[in-house]
């Protein structure tokens, strides 16, 4: 029998992650079919439930489930618990596994694709929210110099740094003025088609400006005025993907083309 897979997600007719595990699939030969679902703002787990019981066998979760899906997970990887948020669940006869591998694929993305060594890097992350949330270790464990949280809300930034420790600093948009060699947008202005109220002085001659959302963005057209390099979020998009496939699938599928074909 074929296995099911899907994500959740409200709203999720904007998904582009049916069409890149369909290539996944294809590209690998698995025997899978992977739909979106609509869940209901207050029925995430009954309509997980359903699915499990109409015998899917793993999902993707996105806004505004991750943390319900982490609330939901039986077992969860040492990366969710860390992350307290979770994207992708597999269900077994053991009960219901969570892990977030959003963190890997924005690393997948930014050292394989992208060829930027992290350690000894100055890094900036801006955003306190579940998508900053669920990179940091991941971050961390590239070795930066420096890792600076930057959010609107300062005192998010700052639960942010006292859970991860590290060194990690917190700071406000307006106080951040110096160069960084990576900025990681990972709020949700982008969305809103907003731009924070960053100082240029944060981008030098060799920073990279990385946007999480993917397309074109107030974030990206300003770093790039200001001299940064810039790339969007389509990579870390199709990276967590293939980090869930693998988890799924045991295997790995090559992201490159899917990059590839969905650019074009
Ligand atoms: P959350 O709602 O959890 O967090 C939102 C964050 O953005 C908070 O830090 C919030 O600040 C900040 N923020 C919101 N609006 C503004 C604004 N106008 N100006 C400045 N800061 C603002 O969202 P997520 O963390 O889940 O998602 C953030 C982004 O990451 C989204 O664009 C999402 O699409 C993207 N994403 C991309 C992925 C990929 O694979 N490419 C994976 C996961 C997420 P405050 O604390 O002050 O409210």
């Amino acid at each position: 029998m074929t296995d099911r897979y899907a994500v959740f997600g409200h709203p999720i007719a904007h998904s582009k992650s049916p069409l890149i595990h369909a290539a996944f699939a294809h590209q690998t030969g698995q025997d899978m079919t992977y739909e979106a679902i609509l869940a209901p703002l207050d029925g995430f787990a009954d309509s997980v439930a359903a699915f499990v019981a109409a015998g899917g066998r793993g999902a993707n979760v996105t806004v505004p489930f991750k943390e319900a899906a982490f609330k939901m997970a039986q077992r969860l990887s040492p990366r969710a618990e860390r992350a307290g948020a979770v994207n992708t669940l597999s269900f077994a006869a053991d009960g219901i596994f969570g892990d977030n591998t959003d963190g890997a694929g924005l690393v997948a993305d930014l050292t394989r694709n992208l060829k930027r060594t992290l350690a000894g890097q100055r890094i900036l992350l801006l955003g306190a929210g579940g998508a900053a949330r669920g990179v940091i270790e991941p971050l961390l464990e590239q070795q930066p110099a420096t890792l600076v949280i930057a959010n609107r809300t300062l005192s998010r930034a700052e639960e942010l740094a006292t859970l991860f420790g590290h060194g990690i600093r917190a700071a406000t948009f307006e106080a951040t003025d110096r160069p960084f060699d990576v900025v990681i947008n990972a709020t949700a202005a982008s969305l809103a088609g907003e731009l924070p109220p960053l100082s240029p002085r944060i981008f030098g001659a060799d920073t990279l400006a990385y946007d999480m959302m993917y397309g074109h963005t107030p974030f990206l057209d300003f770093a790039r005025v200001h001299g940064a390099a810039t790339a969007d979020g389509l990579g870390m998009l199709v990276e967590q993907a293939a980090e869930a496939f693998y988890l799924w699938r045991g295997v790995r599928p090559d992201t490159a083309p899917v990059i590839a074909s969905l650019r074009a």
